[in-house]
């Protein structure tokens, strides 16, 4: 199909210093969990955006110096010219699509508590390090400050060697020294390097000029730069000193890469911010500046970036997560298929795997991370491998997925849908606070498989094991999903919660119950325990603290409110939406017993107990797989009653109850494995370390 004109901006060449991008989409760079520890794993990953139509591809932060390294966190690294080789695997794949390749060289500073290397951290002023490491960073000395720019300057050479066409001074997201100098709190120095603005922006700008110096005749120099850190006059603000070092710097780098920090600012959940969130600290620079400006704020609408680039906020649209999402997003507009787009949905789960140290994993596109180690590409995928049907039971996210890639490989599939609506517990989830945009999981796959000639999809068809062997088709694919459990067990209690015989069944409710249509009625003084740790135990407790004649304490036996969602960097966001909303927050205690109005919790340290007056008790515990279909269908099959079913399997919840991410990748693992070789540690690419015997 033919672009739609609205978009021709979009697509329009866009100099950079000595280089020219072929459009204006920019993937910023971005963390990934593979870096120096998964070379191949990471070019392949940079070379499919580049392959997607992103006219620059970007690393993550690149370490220059063993004097500053994040382990255990896996970030690029160009030591020394040993690095070289690895780095220019990324640049070859990112040239072979026609784009740029960009490079973050990054120096920590005290960020960086050196847990491999063991050399001491150096700062700007000494102090601790900012990670609870029992160590202190030293107060960098001027022949620190030489050494640091010398290493700034071999980095940067060898980034060109490696093929590089950018090269980023880095001063974002509270993480580096350059930073760190420009920040009145991390910089008390009385010399040439402190006190007065001008002062504290002189090494950053030393830094320009000298990776300007060594590169800047074939390769642009871009300024990553947090114009904002939201904490007002106590640190770099857009109407304050953020605005005042732009201008001082203006026309010094060749592109302005701007944001806002913290990295949870700049990558805030789309339950807390939405689309364009950065525009109103971000929108001066390009008054400023004459250099070409690249900003961020989860654009996944095109007509979006339009308008960003038509009002003369942007030249580029930067983009990290919705290029993780839809490597392909700037090709399906090239190519007329907007409506083809994976839309971000602002989850973080990417952000969470860096955060757990796990290479990159992505809700919406199961294929990230795992283009060069499974060989799988996010938009094509092998041929089916004979004409047999396929039937997949359950429409949720692990089936959809399922459905939709056996659908592109051309086996004729049939969905089957126990209620009237595709998406399963996406459905009820999406009407929780903050949660809508969870959807586009739903949305995006339904409309595809609507259009597909050779997907049949039943709804109000719930299928027991005679209707699925009534189908006669040699392949079965479960994806019934799960249910919250409701006696209370889960990691923390092994046994039923002492007491929850005794309580009316309309007094005990599950996330089931909270999700489905309807409610709303006042439910008295609530106890909510939080035994799963991730979203869903604080979401209810916004949406029941909300509600007339409701009163919220909840328990967990974290020390914090959805403990988990710090790897997506919300967790202090939601505590703190939970403490305005007057909900109580009983943290490090267990719920140990019930009665018909009284919940006992018991300290996790000391064991002693507490009571709290209970009208409705609400268990977030943990969930248990549908899989009643599956086993049925498998004692069949033992016994000889399913003959023609040659591949039966389970996938998503019912097998695994765990994150729309995890049934998602397990949808589409099964889609890409039918009829394939059984699996074997083999079929993995792995990157081994080099051993000469
Ligand atoms: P997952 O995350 O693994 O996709 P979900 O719970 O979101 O799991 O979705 C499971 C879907 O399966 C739900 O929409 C549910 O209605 C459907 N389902 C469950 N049992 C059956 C069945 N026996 N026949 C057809 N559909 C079913
Ligand atoms: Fe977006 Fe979530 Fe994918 Fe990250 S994991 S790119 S936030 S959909």
């Amino acid at each position: 199909m033919a672009r739609d004109p609205r978009y021709d901006i979009l697509f329009e060449p866009v100099a950079i210093g000595p280089v020219t991008a072929p459009n204006r989409f920019y993937q910023v760079p971005h963390c990934n969990g593979m870096g120096h520890r998964h070379p191949r794993r990471h070019a392949a990953m940079r070379g499919i955006k580049a392959q997607g139509g992103w006219g620059v591809v970007c690393t993550e932060e690149v370490e220059i110096h063993p004097s500053s390294e994040l382990t255990p966190y896996i970030e690029g690294r160009l030591w020394d010219d040993r690095d070289i080789a690895a780095m220019r695997l990324m640049t070859d794949a990112v040239h072979a699509h026609g784009s740029l390749a960009g490079i973050e060289l990054a120096y920590n500073g005290h960020h960086a508590p050196n847990r491999d290397s063991r050399l001491p951290p150096m700062a700007p002023s000494a102090g601790p390090v900012i990670a609870h490491d029992p160590i202190s960073a030293r107060a960098m000395d001027k022949t620190d400050i030489r050494n640091f720019r010398r290493w700034h300057r071999d980095a940067a050479l060898r980034a060109r060697e490696a093929g590089f066409d950018i090269v980023y001074v880095y001063a974002g997201h509270d993480m580096t020294t350059l930073m760190h100098f420009m920040q009145r709190r991390n910089n008390r120095r009385g010399d040439e390097y402190g006190g007065a603005l001008e002062n504290r922006v002189r090494l950053t700008r030393e830094v320009l000029e000298e990776t300007r110096d060594a590169v800047g005749d074939t390769c642009a120099v871009a300024f990553r730069f947090a114009v904002d850190e939201l904490m007002g006059d106590d640190g770099i603000a857009a109407d304050g000193e953020g605005r005042e070092i732009v201008e001082m710097l203006a026309e010094l780098p060749d592109l302005w890469d701007v944001n806002v920090s913290d990295w949870s600012n700049d990558s805030v959940t789309a339950r807390f911010a939405e689309e364009g969130y950065q525009d109103p600290y971000t929108a001066f620079v390009k008054s400023v500046t004459s250099k070409p400006v690249v900003g961020v704020g989860r654009y996944t609408s095109p007509d979006a970036m339009v308008a960003k680039i038509k009002k003369g906020q942007l030249d580029f649209i930067g983009a990290a997560r919705p290029s993780i999402a839809d490597p392909f997003l700037p090709a399906k507009l090239a190519d007329g298929r907007a409506d083809e787009i994976r839309e971000c949905i602002g989850c973080n789960i990417c952000v969470a795997g860096d955060n757990r140290v796990a290479p990159i994993r992505c809700t919406q596109n199961p294929t990230m991370g795992e283009e060069w180690r499974r060989g799988w590409h996010p938009e094509t995928i092998a041929p089916k491998a004979s004409d047999d049907p396929v039937l997949v039971v359950g429409g949720g996210p692990a089936g959809l997925e399922c459905a939709l890639q056996l659908g592109k490989r051309g086996y004729p599939v049939t969905l089957a849908e126990a209620s009237g609506a595709l998406g399963g517990r996406l459905n009820g989830e999406t009407r929780l606070p903050g949660l809508a945009s969870y959807g586009r999981v739903r949305d995006y796959r339904e409309y595809l498989l609507r259009q597909m000639a050779n997907v049949d999809i039943y709804l109000d068809s719930p299928l027991d094991a005679d209707a699925v062997i009534e189908f006669a088709t040699p392949h079965v694919v479960i994806a019934t999903g799960s249910t919250w459990r409701r006696d209370g067990t889960g990691r923390t209690l092994h046994e039923p919660l002492q007491g929850i015989e005794t309580l009316d069944t309309q007094k005990v409710l599950t996330p089931d119950d909270l999700t489905g249509e309807g409610g709303g009625a006042p439910l008295g003084r609530v106890v909510l325990f939080d035994d799963d740790h991730y979203l869903m135990g604080g979401v209810l407790a916004e949406l029941l603290a909300a509600r007339d004649g409701t009163e919220v304490t909840l328990v967990t036996n974290a020390p914090l409110v959805s403990a988990w969602t710090e790897y997506t960097m919300e967790q202090h966001r939601i505590q703190g939406r939970l403490i305005e909303l007057g909900v109580t927050i009983a943290a490090n205690r267990t719920l140990s017993s019930v009665t018909r109005d009284q919940a006992q919790t018991a300290c996790v340290f000391t064991g002693r107990t507490e009571t709290l007056a209970m009208d409705t008790l609400v268990l977030v515990t943990a969930r248990d797989g549908l899989d009643g279909l599956f086993r049925d269908l498998r004692t069949r099959q033992e016994n000889g009653g399913a003959d023609h079913i040659r591949t039966l399997e389970a996938i998503g919840d019912c097998l695994a109850p765990g994150s729309v991410a995890n049934a998602i990748f397990l949808g589409h693992l099964a889609a890409r494995n039918l009829e394939g070789e059984p699996w074997d540690a083999a079929l993995f690419n792995r990157e081994l370390p080099e051993i000469s015997l």
